[in-house]
């Protein structure tokens, strides 16, 4: 077992804690960033076909309310175009009836991003040096020690696989995933502890699908992709397309909450049916389907996280501190931000707020 000594630990390798990691890597401190997963990226995921890259996580950003994400989209040299709304939308009843209602366009404009979200997370990792993203890094344990704190890798209860003695940690991961799979010692508090559990990890109860196909078939009768479901197993439905190129999408999220998902003898045959009642007979045909069900992922979700989410939560740091253990652990995180909490935005203001109160 190794021990290595940085000044900065940043726990969790998605959006967050890599930017978190590039404003660190313009100072003169050294760091890690400990990630989980065999990837980074965390809740963004974009698989790629045949050069057109799905998003399984977030797809919109909305450049007239997140000024951060859109800047840095800019400074990237990325850019996005918006989402395809044009034509008509579709309503499914109970009873599987479709009938065709005015598509609506979202308000403020959702936009999506050539390349998928991923992209942002590719460069950014550029800007980082080669050994500053540790993958297959389960963080276990955090203890406080005199010098700030240890952190241990591994599985509670086993022998730590490595562990980093640093100044200052950022929290990089949704609080409530935090309380309930990482001991800390001495204990947080019972009042912290239920702070954390209480925030709801967003969309990590959700499942969404993308099939690909090679001709935008709905658009050819008039529909704009666009369709909500009383009767699911998808609850909402649009155009994943990138302009007028192949292979054209319809993405979309399953509207069953998770523990009857896992029920559900081929998910993918009843979305693909489901389709093709909405927009007709092709849709049965993807050139590939992709899907993800985040409830499942132990690296989002909680038990706590299964049941749907029905509104999107007014978030905040838990019990309103954005620090604890005198400075030693900064929360970062979507989860953790006072505005666009939920959203990639509070992904970035969280990690800009962490970064700005290290006390190093
Ligand atoms: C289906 C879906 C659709 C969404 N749609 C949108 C959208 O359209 N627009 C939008 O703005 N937002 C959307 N979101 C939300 C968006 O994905 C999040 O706001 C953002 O990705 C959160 O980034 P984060 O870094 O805060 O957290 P995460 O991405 O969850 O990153 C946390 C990281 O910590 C790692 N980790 C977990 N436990 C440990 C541990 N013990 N040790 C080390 N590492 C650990 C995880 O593997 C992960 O990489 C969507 C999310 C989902 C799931």
């Amino acid at each position: 077992m190794t021990t290595e000594s940085v000044d900065v630990v940043i726990i969790g390798g998605g959006l967050s804690g890599i930017y978190a990691a590039c404003l660190l890597s313009q100072t003169n401190k050294s760091f890690v960033v400990l990630e989980a997963r065999d990837r980074i990226g965390g809740r963004i995921l974009s698989p790629e076909y045949d050069g057109f890259f799905s998003d399984l996580g977030p797809s919109w950003y909305w450049p007239d309310i997140h000024f951060k994400l859109a800047h840095l989209i800019q400074i990237l040299g990325l850019s996005g175009y918006p989402q395809f709304e044009t034509g008509i939308g579709c309503f499914q009843r109970y009873n599987g009836t479709v009938q065709a209602v005015r598509g609506y366009a979202m308000q403020p404009a959702s936009w999506r991003l050539s390349g998928g979200m991923m992209a942002i997370i590719t460069k950014l990792e550029k800007l980082l040096p080669p050994s500053a993203i540790r993958l297959n890094h389960p963080v276990c344990h955090i203890e406080k020690i005199s010098s700030g704190a240890q952190v241990s890798i591994g599985e509670l209860e086993q022998e730590p696989r490595a562990r980093f003695k640093t100044r200052q940690i950022i929290l990089a991961l949704p609080p409530r995933l935090a309380a309930a799979t990482i001991l800390f010692t001495p204990e947080l508090s019972h009042e912290l502890t239920q702070a954390m559990l209480k925030i709801g990890t967003w969309m990590a109860g959700h499942a969404k699908f993308c099939a690909l196909y090679a001709k935008p078939f709905w658009r050819e009768s008039g529909l704009s992709g666009q369709a909500f479901s009383e009767c699911g197993p998808l609850g909402e439905i649009h155009d994943a397309s990138n302009h007028d190129m192949s292979p054209y999408g319809l993405t979309g999220f399953v509207g069953i909450p998770a523990v009857q998902r896992n029920q559900q003898q081929s998910i993918a045959d009843a979305i693909l049916c489901q389709l093709a009642g909405i927009f007709g007979k092709p849709a049965l045909q993807p050139v590939t389907f992709f899907y993800k069900d985040w409830a499942q992922e132990r690296f989002t979700a909680t038990q706590y996280d299964q049941p749907p989410m029905v509104s999107h939560p007014q978030y905040h740091p838990p019990a309103n501190k954005t620090a604890i253990w005198d400075a030693t652990i900064h929360f970062a995180g979507t989860e953790t931000a006072t505005q666009n909490g939920g959203y990639l935005e509070g992904a970035l203001s969280t990690a800009e707020r962490a970064v700005k109160n290290l006390t190093l």
